[in-house]
């Protein structure tokens, strides 16, 4: 029987960053994933596929957006060219992924994992002719990486084909005409305006008083400003039932006004993912999980089982593939025996949406629920130069500070890249950097990063 100084179940973002920090550290290494596939959701059918497909998205809006003297044809589409873009972007990423386990001496086993005891795990693979076979491999060490999945809803009537979740509308099978998005949260609105740059009318149903929950309702209103005439949001909205008939999806919308009907012919639930932690023999060898599924860790990512650690979305804390690379350095350098924990001050959030919304550290709705004295700069793109010249004006770039010591806690961006100018907020909140830090950096002119210098400047009451 073999065994391994750590044995990492579930091959995501966690999985193998945790495998491949430890067999650098000079572990030997076992990685296993039920998939054929290394990467699991996020290369896959999360990050890596919806990111390509909204690059295609970005190409059709920009053909249909003002262009200051240029005019673009109506855009021709090729679903099959698009499906091919987005299988391979994945097939590339997740190709490099074998080719630096093998380079990393990480073995790979294929098959269902799950655990025996603290230090044994059985995998059951499947042959051709759906036998089964077995294998138990002994480890000084695991780490539970097994990720999360869809929660689904009782009333949905999920065996018909026009009820899709993320991975089946990642499919692009077809664009259906009218599609309802059930749950206004980063993964339904992706989803939302990829489909809607290929030609579907959306609506967008939502149970709380806001879409995007997390984001500060000032940023959000841009998005949805931005999109009025071509998607229709729908908050304080609960769906309560779906019929399917030969014609149509019959969605049941309840709000503060009354119920009604809506007809669609195709149905995304993106209402939130639900942990594995009630999986793989988990909770049967002594690890602590909660009533959800979440295994319970401390902050060095260690379990209620000392020897067995767990990282990413099976965790507690935000479902975001670099929150899960984090902890998975970090429960391998715990154990290769290196002093350190996982305590960010931030972790972004971006959705990829058109304009990117994109938000990190304390909000001000977070700094009121929880009363702590902050104040917020907001500069707004309507007063920047690149964002005049490239037509791009609705946009804000906001700072959260502390009212006393005017350390930023927090920051919100929405806008063009916005997700790609939260770099330096992330960074600032990190260091511990104040507005007057900020403000005396010199940020390039004309750039879009240069808001963040100004709305510091505004904070700090250097210009006003
Ligand atoms: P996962 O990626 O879920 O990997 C777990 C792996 O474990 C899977 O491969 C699974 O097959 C395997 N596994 C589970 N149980 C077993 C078992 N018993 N035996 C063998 N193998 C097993 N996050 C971002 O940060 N940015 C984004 O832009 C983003 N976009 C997303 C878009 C979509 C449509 C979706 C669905 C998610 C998105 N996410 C995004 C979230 C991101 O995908 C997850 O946070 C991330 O994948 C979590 O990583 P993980 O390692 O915890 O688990």
């Amino acid at each position: 029987m073999k065994t391994f100084d750590l044995i990492v179940l579930g091959s995501g973002p966690g999985g193998y960053a945790a495998a491949f920090r430890a067999a650098d550290l000079g572990l030997k290494v076992a990685m296993i994933e039920r998939h054929a596939a290394l990467g699991g959701v996020c290369l896959n059918v999360g990050c890596i596929p919806s990111k390509a497909l909204l690059h295609v998205a970005g190409k059709i809006r920009m053909a249909d957006e003002e262009a200051h003297g240029v005019t673009y044809g109506k855009p021709q589409i090729d679903l099959d060219a698009i499906r091919h873009h987005r299988q391979s972007t994945v097939d590339t990423l997740t190709g490099n992924l074998a080719l630096m386990a093998k380079g990393r001496k990480v073995e790979i086993f294929h098959g269902e994992g799950r655990f025996l005891s603290a230090n044994q795990i059985q995998i059951t693979k499947q042959d051709e002719t759906q036998s089964d076979s077995t294998e138990v491999l002994n480890f000084k060490h695991a780490i539970i990486a097994v990720g999360s999945r869809a929660i689904r809803l009782p009333f949905v009537p999920y065996d018909d084909p026009r009820i899709w979740d993320a991975t089946s509308a990642l499919q692009l099978e077809r664009i259906p005409e009218h599609m309802l998005v059930l749950g206004g949260g980063i993964i339904g609105l992706e989803m939302a305006t990829v489909y809607q740059a290929l030609g579907a009318n959306i609506t967008v149903a939502e149970l709380g008083d806001q879409i995007m929950t997390g984001a500060d309702k000032d940023l959000v209103r841009v998005f949805e400003q931005t999109n009025k005439d071509r998607m229709t949001f729908l908050t304080n909205t609960q769906v309560t039932d779906i019929q399917a008939t030969p014609e149509s999806l019959l969605v049941q919308l309840k709000d503060q006004t009354g119920e009604r009907q809506l007809a669609v012919d195709a149905v995304l639930v993106a209402v939130g993912r639900s942990p594995n932690g009630k999986n793989a023999g988990i909770a049967d060898i002594g690890v602590d999980i909660d009533d959800r599924g979440f295994v319970i860790t401390d902050n060095q990512c260690r379990t209620s089982v000392p020897n067995i650690f767990a990282i990413g979305d099976v965790t507690h804390g935000p479902m975001l593939a670099h929150k899960a690379s984090h902890q998975g350095h970090i429960a391998a350098e715990v154990i290769a025996g290196h002093k350190v924990d996982f305590q960010p001050l931030a972790i972004p959030s971006i959705a990829y949406t058109f304009p990117e919304v994109a938000w990190v550290g304390l909000t001000e709705t977070a700094a009121k629920t929880q009363n702590i004295a902050v104040k917020s700069a907001v500069f707004p793109w309507s007063a920047s130069g690149r964002a005049i010249a490239s037509g791009i004006t609705q946009g804000k770039t906001k700072l959260i500070y502390d009212e006393a010591t005017e350390r930023v806690l927090g920051a919100g961006i929405v806008g063009a890249h916005a997700g790609e100018l939260l770099g330096e907020l992330t960074l600032a909140i990190e260091f511990g950097a104040t507005l007057e830090d900020i403000a005396l950096t010199i940020h390039a002119h004309p750039s879009l990063h240069e808001s963040v210098g100004l709305a510091a400047e505004l904070g700090a009451g250097t210009i006003t």
